[in-house]
């Protein structure tokens, strides 16, 4: 097991790593920026380590900084959270290089993975069912209306390097695809320095499942059932849960078994989430995340498992913690993302926390790194904390998740929880019923009424 873990990361997950290292029995350094010196994660750490200014790219995605906060600290392996260098290739292959353990999967596959297209490729040459698409990626010298017209409108231009909803754009007639096809280029390019991109057949009503994933790097590997993820706004996940509301045991079963056979064809190594758009009963891989994720206390809240741990101890050589049939999916679970942003703009609002209540009571759990006067810095994501709840069906997790919001306290800047505290009353949801443009449908609807009144 290793002695000693830098945690290059900051806010809740760093605070959720650091929670895993510390009942492991393992000693924590957590680095930080000049804006991130009175963090929670900064504290609880058993030694810290300013990195840089505030900007990222000067401290969390300084590699150099952070190899000489290994040296001078003496830790022996690296987690990378999510987000950052968390699926950074080359940092694993650095690491290795300086003899220390990344906590991730091998870098051939976070380089596979990162890529959408070679992704793709493999997903479909490892028997997963992929979305409907051009073969590679579309360029200046292809036939982009043949390929559009074959696919069959709308069409969906997406960013090889794509990550975050951005390099995406829609073009639902032949006439808009090359206009869609140079602006998702640019927006790639300047988002990711890779102008690549292809083309994948739009789905007007999928549903976004991903299946959890856990590999032990020597062929070993098993699924942990799927979440839901598709209430969300710009592409961006907003509310989580699993199991879904749409899918039967045996379809989870079967899907599940295909992911976890092809990991085991991977020999994948460590955690990972291999996501869908789902629509009329069919599965569509999208891409494969190589990390740890933000939803995923929602796995952990129905399969009873500790990823962060887990991910932990198969880093360091262990094996998986479970068999496929020891796996049991025990109730539900939802998460809400709770945000620093204006509830009806989402314009941010970092700033001071000048009052702070976190609800508690059975079956909820706060991931959070904020506290009472605690000021979120303008410079990273406007993440306040994760409320997770659980229940013993989909209906107790509701009543209980409404109980949670209204019991919750953020004073002194702007947060999401007056969107969640209506979205958890709307018939929509609490049938389940929705889709991947729902949220943003309800959106404009009480944006309309609010003109209106
Ligand atoms: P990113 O890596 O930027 O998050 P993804 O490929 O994971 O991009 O897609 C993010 C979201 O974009 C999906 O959850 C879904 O809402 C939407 N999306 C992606 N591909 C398609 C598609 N072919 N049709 C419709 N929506 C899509």
């Amino acid at each position: 097991m290793f002695d000693k873990i830098l945690i290059a990361n900051r806010g809740e997950i760093a605070l959720r790593v650091l929670r895993a290292c510390k009942e492991l029995g393992i000693s924590t350094v957590a680095v930080h920026s000049t804006a991130d010196a009175d963090a929670m994660h900064v504290r609880l750490a058993d030694e810290s380590v300013c990195i840089g200014p505030p900007p990222s790219k000067d401290s969390y995605l300084n590699i150099p900084s952070l190899l000489a906060a290994c040296e001078i600290t003496g830790a022996d392996a690296v987690h990378p959270g999510y987000g950052f260098l968390s699926e950074n290739a080359r940092f694993a292959e650095i690491l290795a290089e300086h003899n220390l353990h990344f906590i991730g999967p091998k870098a051939e596959h976070i380089r596979l993975m990162g890529d959408k297209i070679e992704a793709k490729k493999t997903a479909k040459k490892l028997g997963i069912p992929v979305v409907p698409g051009s073969d590679g990626a579309v360029g200046p010298e292809d036939d982009a209306m043949a390929i559009g017209q074959a696919i069959g409108f709308p069409v969906l231009v997406k960013a090889a390097a794509g990550g975050g909803g951005r390099g995406m754009k829609v073009a639902h007639t032949a006439d808009e695809l090359l206009m869609a096809l140079s602006t998702a280029s640019n927006e790639a390019k300047s988002a990711f320095g890779d102008a690549s991109v292809y083309l994948e057949k739009y789905l007007t009503k999928p549903r976004h499942i991903e299946i959890q994933v856990l590999g032990d790097g020597r062929g070993g590997a098993i699924h942990l059932g799927e979440r839901d993820c598709s209430l969300q706004r710009r592409h961006q996940k907003v509310w989580e849960e699993g199991p879904s509301p749409v899918l039967s045991a045996a379809a989870r079963a079967k899907i599940g078994a295909t992911c976890a056979k092809a990991m085991q064809d991977m020999k994948y190594l460590g955690v990972g989430t291999i996501e869908f758009l789902y629509e009329d009963g069919e599965f569509y891989f999208i891409e494969m995340n190589t990390r740890i994720q933000v939803e995923h206390p929602v796995t952990e809240s129905i399969t009873d498992i500790d990823l962060v741990l887990e991910q932990i101890r198969i880093a360091a050589g262990g094996d998986l913690p479970v068999t496929q049939d020891e796996v049991a999916i025990i109730g539900h679970a939802i998460e809400c993302r709770i945000n620093a942003e204006n509830p009806q703009t989402f314009r941010p609002s970092p700033g001071k926390i000048t009052q702070f209540h976190a609800p508690g009571g059975l079956g909820v759990r706060i991931d959070s790194a904020v506290y009472q006067g605690y000021v979120i810095p303008p410079y990273y994501d406007s993440l306040v904390g994760k409320l997770i709840v659980h229940g013993k069906t989909r209906g107790e997790c509701l009543m209980r998740l409404r109980r949670a919001l209204d019991e919750m306290v953020v004073e002194g800047i702007e947060t999401t929880l007056p969107l969640f505290r209506a979205l958890v009353r709307e018939p929509g949801i609490i049938d389940g019923d929705y889709h991947i443009h729902w949220l943003e449908q309800y959106l404009a609807g009480q944006a309309a009424k609010t003109k209106t009144s």
